[in-house]
């Protein structure tokens, strides 16, 4: 039997030799040998690897090559650090989203009502409610599929009691009124011309409801927009993730519905985050 560290050299080597950079490979493998054993990254040096389990790794390393993201073969991702479940039915958390987060822990009031559209996994509503216990947030999701995992992560985590998940389009099974203290979404934006240019593993395995935003990306950007000031309280915040390349439009747009705005720079320094409040209207 190969050792523990013999054994992730050469799936390093195998993964590398797919087109997967050294050092991410190198970690992918210890990430799915640490899943196999259930320990930490850094103890699988500690354990010895058995037939069965060497016959499972390979396994996930084999569909690891074909593309499939890791998060989908562990079932799992992390986020803001905390693990959530994940499954082809819902995006994988992005780190750029954690920026989304920070700002709306910065900017949701005292026990302040939260709304989040399109919750997917449930990663940032249940994490606003990880870091503030004072919160209370409402999760509005269209797809069955996402609901469930939102569901399985809401009870993994305990917040049955402050995170209510709510089946619908949007906006549409909520009553318009001032109810929420901030809304914060990282709805689908990716354009048509966008599509193809997604890298693979993005575009063949996540799911391209969860993406795609119209012809331009921006249909639920600006639905969004049109719509948040019916269910904010006066002064209340609006956070969006944006693509790439839409700061500009998502400004015009903004401008347009009367909301004074920032964004918020990604690592690279693209503007990521639109935060907007609507202006009161004489
Ligand atoms: N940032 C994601 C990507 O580039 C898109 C996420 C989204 O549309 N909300 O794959």
């Amino acid at each position: 039997m190969l050792s523990t560290q013999e054994l992730l050299a050469r799936a390093r080597d195998f993964l590398a030799s797919f087109g997967i950079p050294k050092e991410e490979a190198e970690h992918e493998a210890r990430l799915i040998l640490a899943h196999l054993f259930g320990c930490a990254p850094l103890e699988v040096y500690f354990c010895s690897v058995d037939e069965k389990t060497s016959e499972r790794f390979w396994s996930y390393i084999k569909e690891r090559t074909k593309g499939v993201p890791l998060a989908y073969l562990l079932g799992e991702a992390n986020f803001f650090g905390h693990t959530f479940k994940v499954a082809p039915g819902v995006l994988i958390p992005r780190p750029e989203t954690e920026l989304l987060v920070e700002e709306a822990l910065k900017l949701s009031p005292e026990n302040g009502k939260v709304l989040e559209l399109g919750v997917g996994s449930g990663c940032i509503s249940l994490t606003l409610a990880l870091e503030r216990s004072d919160l209370l947030l409402t999760g509005v999701e269209i797809s069955n599929e996402a609901l469930k995992i939102a569901g399985a992560n809401r009870q993994f985590h305990a917040l049955e009691e402050r995170v209510f998940l709510i089946q619908g389009d949007w906006f549409s099974p909520l009553k318009p009124g001032p109810h929420f203290d901030l809304i914060v979404s990282n709805p689908p934006y990716v354009s048509v011309s966008e599509w193809p240019e997604l890298s693979p593993e993005v575009r063949d395995f996540e799911p391209p409801p969860a993406l795609l935003g119209g012809e331009r990306g921006l249909d639920f950007i600006f639905r969004t927009l049109e719509e948040a000031p019916l269910y904010l309280k006066p002064g209340s915040f609006l956070l969006l993730e944006i693509g790439y390349r839409q700061a500009e439009e998502v400004a015009r747009k903004a401008s347009e519905c009367g909301y004074e705005f920032y964004f918020l720079p990604d690592l690279s320094g693209i503007k990521r985050v639109f935060v907007g409040r609507a202006l009161a209207k004489n």
